[in-house]
């Protein structure tokens, strides 16, 4: 399996009408689908970029539409046992938050309440299906990494410790020690969840938008499904990261600058992490932030969909071409399926000793 990276071009936003739109799609042949962005030279304007993309989305695309066609395809794989990221990345303002967070309206809603919809409706149809032989439990956990440091979002601010919680390898994934949990059983019990968690969120103003997150934010949905003794468990991870902006270029603050330095190393190891991947090299630093860490690309077992979110406009002229650089190499990223704790030995044989989903074979106690 390999990573899979598109790109979504935002529409203009109201103050933005009278700007000059320098970001376009294209495709590489009539009759294909938008595959192709591009974007003329900062140096020679008569000079044209060209960045290509295992999908684009342009400023017509509706968020219903970006959600059937890149992560409503992999709900079926989810249940099957594998594991589901979902990260948007790009520079602050681009859409990633309205991507994966989105709007109050239905229309609106973004990839993550459209997920959590998905994942209520499939469980149940999967346990009235089985006539209630197989039950789905739905468990949520969000965190926030802010200055390299993990801080549980579903606890009131006054509950964080300076340091933030510690990360631990378990079964060659990372896991965050002391991160709470919570079940929940339907679509409501999400929202009134996530809603009070991103209150919970550390926001700050910045030039370059108001109201931009200085973190990464990550949604992590397990997924348990039980029959008899057998148990199979999968996670969604959705995750909006911090705004990848070149902080020289924003007027930032004192303290803002140490965020900054903190969020562009964080993005700046996972453009290494990008490289080292698509390179073939033997080391990734991973290790050298806890946002790579945890995202493991190109290590966790299953499906990685990178969302670069793009502004058509001048004024992101640069951080664009940057941004566009990372994710155009992170396409080339393939993924390993790594092999869980305990063979599922139903498997068909070929895929035996290749890895396979997450199942776990343990008594109920
Ligand atoms: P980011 O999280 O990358 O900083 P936001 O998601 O906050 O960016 O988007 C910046 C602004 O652009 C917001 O006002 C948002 O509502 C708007 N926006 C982003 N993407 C879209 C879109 N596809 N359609 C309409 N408005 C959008
Ligand atoms: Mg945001």
């Amino acid at each position: 399996m390999s990573v899979r990276v598109v790109a979504r071009i935002r529409p203009l936003l109201e103050k933005e009408l009278d700007k000059d739109v320098i970001v376009t799609a294209d495709r590489a042949q009539d009759g294909k689908p938008l595959t192709i962005v591009k974007i003329p030279s900062p140096k020679n304007e008569a000079e044209e970029f060209s960045f290509a993309f295992n999908s684009v989305y342009d400023q017509a695309t509706t968020q219903e539409e970006l959600f059937t066609a890149e992560v409503a395809p992999h709900l079926k794989a989810l249940f099957q046992g594998y594991d589901v990221t979902i990260f948007a990345y790009g520079v602050t303002g681009t859409g990633k938050t309205h991507t994966m967070r989105g709007g109050l309206k239905l229309a609106e809603r973004g990839v993550i309440p459209r997920l959590l919809s998905n994942v209520f409706r499939r469980g149940k149809k999967l346990a009235k299906d089985s006539n209630g032989e197989t039950t789905v439990d739905v468990a949520l956990s969000y965190y926030e990494i802010y200055n390299d440091k993990v801080f549980d979002l579903l606890e009131p601010p006054e509950k964080r410790t300076p340091s933030g919680l510690p990360l631990r390898e378990k079964d060659g994934k990372t896991m965050v020690v002391g991160l709470s949990e919570r079940t929940c059983e339907d679509l409501k019990d999400f929202e009134k969840l996530y809603i009070e968690a991103n209150n919970n969120r550390v926001t700050a103003a910045t030039k370059l938008n108001a109201h931009s997150s200085r973190s990464h934010a990550i949604l992590r949905v397990k997924v348990t499904q039980t029959t008899g003794d057998m148990v199979r468990e999968s996670t969604a991870s959705a995750i909006d990261l911090a705004g990848s902006e070149d902080n020289r270029r924003t007027d930032n603050g004192k303290e803002r600058l140490i965020e900054s330095a903190a969020i562009n190393k964080s993005l700046f190891v996972l453009s290494q992490c990008i490289d080292a991947i698509s390179r073939g090299d033997k080391r990734i630093p991973y290790r050298e932030s806890k946002m790579t860490r945890i995202l493991s690309l190109g290590q966790n077992n299953g499906i990685t969909i990178m969302i670069l979110n793009l502004a058509p406009i001048r004024s992101y002229h640069l951080d664009t071409i940057s941004s566009l650089n990372v994710s155009s190499r992170a396409k080339r990223i393939e993924v390993r399926e790594i092999e869980n704790e305990v063979v599922f030995k139903q498997l068909p044989r070929s895929t035996v000793g290749l890895g396979g989903p997450n199942v776990i074979r343990q008594p109920l106690r």
